[in-house]
Parts: C-alpha cells; structure tokens; sequence
C-alpha cells in the first residue's frame, strides 16, 4: 500500500480538483460571495452591542436600547440564515464533486488491463474509490472556501478594530497574536505528521483485515490464530500511538490559545481601562466590544491550522485518485472492428510471459476453426489459462498476434468481442440473488425459456433438486454451493446467452458422480454448434472434443483427434495413463 506523503500545498493538484467542480461553478461562486458577506457582518454586532451598552450606560432612553437589541436579534436571523446555507452548499459540492470523480475513477478501473490488476493490491483500489474520495469532499466542505472565508473574516475584523477603535489599544490587546503564530506552525506541523502516520496505520490495518478475512481457511489451516491475532495486536497499537500522538499536539494546543486569548482580552480590558481612568473616552461599550472583537478573532484562528490539515488531506488523497485517473497507460488498448463473430480463431507465432523474462508461451501456433470443439490439455502451469486469458485480450503478447475471423485481435472492438463470448471459469462467479438472477444476469427471461433450456441441457433434474428450483438463494460469491453446482449455473447462463464462441475452464475439482453426469451433459450440449475451447481435465470431455491440443514447455506439443494422438503414443498417451487411470 502506497504510503501518504507529507506533500505540502500544491496548486497543481488543487487545479487537476477543481476542474472537478467547474460543472458547479455557480454553487461555487455563491458559497464564495456568502463567506464574504458573512465575514462583513460579522462586524456589526460587537458595534451593536457596544452602542446598546452605552446607550444603557447612559439610560437616554430604554427605547434605544430595545430597538439595537431588535436589529442584533435580526442580524442574528440574517446570519444564521446564511451560515446554514452556506454549509448545505459547500457540503453539497462536496458530494458532487466525489459522485463525480467516483463515477470516473470506476470507469477508468473497468477499462484497466488485467494486468494492472495483478500488480495492485486490492485493498488500495479499494481505498482511493471509497475513502480517498470522501477524503476530497472535505476540500470543498470545510477546506478551501472556509479557509478564504477565514482569513477573509480575520481581515475585516482587524481593520475593523483599527478603524474602530485607538490604534494604540488594538496593538497592545493583540501583542501576543506573534506567539499564537508560532504555536499554529508548531501545531500545523505535529499534527500533520501524526496524521500521516494515522492514515498509513489505518491503511495497514485495511489490507492486514483484509488480507486476513479472504485468506480465513489458510489461518485456520495452519493453526496461525495467536500468532495473527499477535500480529494485529502490533499493528493496532502502532495504530493507537499515532493517534494519541494527535490527541498529544491538540491537548497541548487549544489550552495555548485559549490562554492567548485570555491575556488578549485581560490587555485589552487593563489598557482600555486604564485609558478610561485617564478619561480618554474609552467607554463601557468599547471595551465590550473589544472583548467580542477579539473572541471572534481567535475563533478562526484557533481552527486554521485544523482546517489546513483537512485541506491538505485532500490534497494527498487528491493526488492518489488523480494520478489512478490519469493513468492512461494502463488502459485497455481497444479497437473499433465489429462485427458478428463466426468464431475462427488463430494464434500465429506467440510468445508471451507475465514478466518479459520469463516466456510462459514461446513462439505458440494453432488455428481453431469455427464451430470446433478444441480441448487443450497439459501439464499444470503449462500455459493454458494463459492461452484463454491472451485470447479474451486480457493480456498483449510481447510477440505475434491472435486473429479472430481473420482480423487481429487489437482491431477487434472489445465489447463487441466480449458479447458474442461466453466464457465459464474455473472459480465461478456468482452474485448473491436468485439462481434466476444468476443464470439470466437479470434479464427478464421467462422462466420456461430457463427451464427448457436446463431440459436441453439435460440439467433440469439438477434445478429441480435446489431447495426453491430458480428462487434458491444463492449467497455471496455462491458460498452455499458447491464448486460443481456453481459451474453447472455458469454453464446454464453461458447457453442462454447463445454466444458463437465458448470459452470453458473445467472444474479440477473432484465432484460426485451425479455431478459429474450433470457436467458432462451440459458440456457436450453447451459446445455444440459453437467454436468451443475447453481447458479440459476429464476423459469424458476431451474424448467428445474435436481436437485435442497438447500444451507443453512453452508450445505446442501434439494436436489432433482423441485416436491419433492415442496413435502418436507421446505426452498425451502418457496424460491420459497418468491423469485419468484413477477417475474412470
Ligand atoms: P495452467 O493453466 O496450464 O496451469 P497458467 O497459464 O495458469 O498454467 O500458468 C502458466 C505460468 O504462468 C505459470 O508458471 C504461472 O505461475 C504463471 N502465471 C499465471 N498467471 C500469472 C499471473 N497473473 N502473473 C504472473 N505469472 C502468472
């Protein structure tokens, strides 16, 4: 997991944000003409105050009295009136703004190449799409707009206390605001290197849970509970130091600037009084005035280094989600052919591997006529879900080319491709719904067109024998059945969508021989009348194969009919005495 840097403040990545608020422009704009006249009336009730206490110093007349306390009441309306609507914009741009970036990063995550896939953890991926994001709604909630409005309010309040009253008074009540400056920056800077830690901590603590959760079995397997329990214990209190080191700098902090308001408020009452002894016209009024001039003061300040954290939190996260936008190198390259397929497949002179160095396939041809059925066998890490996952356009070989009805495979618009292709994997993927749901991808198929279907496929008495036949539950990633029922499902959907190629991982699974039955019924009715490429790991189905390709040491060993390779007497004689002596 990519650590959070401690970048400061950086204008290209605020820029690279805001163009995801330009669509919002004028909420923005709105929010940003609010802080301004929120930060000029924020002036006018010390004043008011102050000309109500004198006026009661004075007693002219209560009526004076009652009619500033009447605007300040108004004033208050106004203001709140405004505070409220200035949060739900802000807060509402933020949502919008991470809709919108979400929407964007997802759809560039659809388009990746699987091979990016293989090289990022999951649980990254995970993060920059949920929290990262919601960290950037922050830039707009209470970063950007409530930092200008901030300083803006600072601004107006001292020129208004300049304006207001005596240069000299001012001066000596705000005499301590250097020592507060100081105090932010130190704060600034603890608190932004603890929460650093906090993010990268709870960033270890995601992918460690995660880790932990997905590989349950193997922990339990291999007896590991104390020692991961151990491990979790570390990493939590790692965890818990970080945080406390925040809660350390803010419990050190806020007393600091309390205390400075404090004496702020004490010169200012000790001077002004004193001026007032010397009959300086100081009244009553002003020194009231002050204090809440100078409490209004100390309020934004006392948030800004707390608010530039928050901003600059987003801007790390902005940075992660920006640069996972922009990554257009690990798009998908895809082209714009298409066209019905017929389902001829060739691979000319391929060479491929994961990593450069190490060829999984070198120099690999063979030719798949439409409507064959090819099964492709080999020894375990030979290459053959390679070979699948180089014809689905998963992966570019560094060599040679795939041709699909006479076109190459990067020509091909992937869509196009990918919709006339049913493919049926090893693990089966199913979501948790209906077998209905799952076998028609929420289409609204009716349900006898499911059921003759299964008849066809001879795999009726198999839904029939489901607890609730098409309304059984089928739980998250299909945990409530076995590997075996979960690929009969697959090969159910993969029928009714009729594709012209097929593209079949047996299960390796040992299945009972119902099962098994079911299985082999439906591959053969599945793989008719359709180019079909089978990984194939049972007699059965390699026997009722077209052709039979021997993968071995990176090519082509043998390939022909289940007879000549018989014939042949070569590896595949030897698969088949080795593999499947014991399962028939
Ligand atoms: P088979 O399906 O014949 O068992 P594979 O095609 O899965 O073989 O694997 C061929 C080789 O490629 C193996 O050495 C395997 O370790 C390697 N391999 C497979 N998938 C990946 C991957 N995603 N990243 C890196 N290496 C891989």
């Amino acid at each position: 997991m990519a650590q959070v840097s401690g970048k400061s403040f950086d204008a290209q990545i605020l820029r690279g944000v805001l163009r995801y608020a330009k669509p919002y422009r004028k909420t923005f704009a709105l929010a940003g003409a609010l802080t301004v006249v929120l930060g000029l009336l924020s002036t006018a009730r010390p004043l008011l105050i102050r000309d109500a206490v004198d006026a009661a110093v004075a007693a002219e007349s209560a009526g004076d009295v009652h009619r500033i306390l009447l605007v300040l009441f108004g004033l208050l309306l106004v203001e709140g009136l405004l505070q409220w609507s200035f949060y739900r914009m802000t807060n509402r741009l933020g949502q919008w703004v991470i809709r919108d970036l979400r929407v964007q990063l997802f759809d560039r995550l659809l388009r990746f190449k699987m091979s990016y896939f293989d090289r990022t953890p999951v649980g990254t991926l995970v993060t920059r799409t949920v929290s990262d994001a919601e960290t950037i709604a922050d830039i707009f909630a209470e970063g950007l707009l409530v930092i200008f409005g901030d300083f803006f309010k600072i601004a107006v309040l001292l020129l208004a206390l300049f304006l207001t009253f005596d240069p000299t008074l001012v001066l000596v009540s705000l005499s301590v605001i250097p020592i507060l400056f100081v105090a932010t920056r130190w704060f600034q800077k603890s608190i932004q290197s603890s929460f650093t830690d906090v993010r990268n901590q709870v960033a270890a603590l995601n992918a460690f849970v995660q880790e932990r959760i997905t590989g349950m079995a193997l922990v339990h397997l291999f007896g590991r509970e104390k020692a991961e329990a151990a491990r979790f214990e570390a990493i939590n209190a790692t965890h818990r130091d970080a945080n406390i080191r925040s809660i350390w700098s803010f419990s050190l902090f806020l007393p600091i600037i309390e205390l400075l308001s404090a004496v702020s408020i004490g010169l200012a009452v000790w001077y002004g009084g004193y001026r007032a002894a010397a009959g300086d016209g100081v009244t009553l009024g002003d020194l009231t005035a002050m204090i809440l001039f100078i409490n209004m003061l100390y309020r934004p300040l006392r948030q800004l280094a707390d608010r530039f954290n928050t901003l600059q939190m987003g801007m790390v996260a902005s940075d992660r989600v920006l640069k996972l936008i922009d990554q257009k190198e690990e798009l998908e390259p895809n082209g714009t052919h298409a066209a019905p397929l017929r389902g001829g497949i060739e691979f000319r002179n391929i060479s491929f591997g994961y990593r450069p160095d190490e060829p999984v396939l070198r120099g690999f041809n063979l030719t798949i006529l439409p409507g064959e059925t090819l099964a492709v066998v080999g020894p375990t890490g030979a290459g053959k879900s390679t070979l699948i996952g180089l014809l689905l356009g998963h992966y570019e070989p560094q060599e040679g080319e795939i041709w699909v009805d006479g076109i190459p495979l990067r020509e091909w618009d992937k869509a196009s491709l990918r919709s006339q292709a049913a493919l049926v994997m090893q693990d089966v993927f199913l979501f948790s719904g209906t077998v209905r749901d799952n076998v028609t991808l929420f289409e609204p198929l009716p349900d006898d067109v499911i059921w003759k279907a299964a008849t066809s496929m001879g795999l009726a008495e198999f839904l029939q024998k489901l607890p609730g036949g098409l309304d059984f539950q089928v739980q998250e990633r299909g945990n409530t059945l076995s590997t075996g029922q979960r690929q009969l499902l697959s090969f159910l959907r993969a029928f009714l969508l009729n594709p012209p190629v097929l593209v079949l991982d047996e299960a390796t699974s040992n299945i009972d021989s119902e099962t098994e039955r079911w299985v082999q019924s439906a591959t053969v009715a599945l793989t008719r009348g359709r180019t079909s490429i089978v990984v194939a790991h049972r007699l059965a189905t390699i026997s009722h194969a077209d052709r039979i390709a021997v993968l071995a040491d990176g090519g082509l060993a043998e390939c022909g009919t289940h007879a000549e390779l018989q014939a042949l007497n070569g590896r595949y004689a030897e698969l088949v005495r080795a593999s499947f002596t014991n399962a028939h």
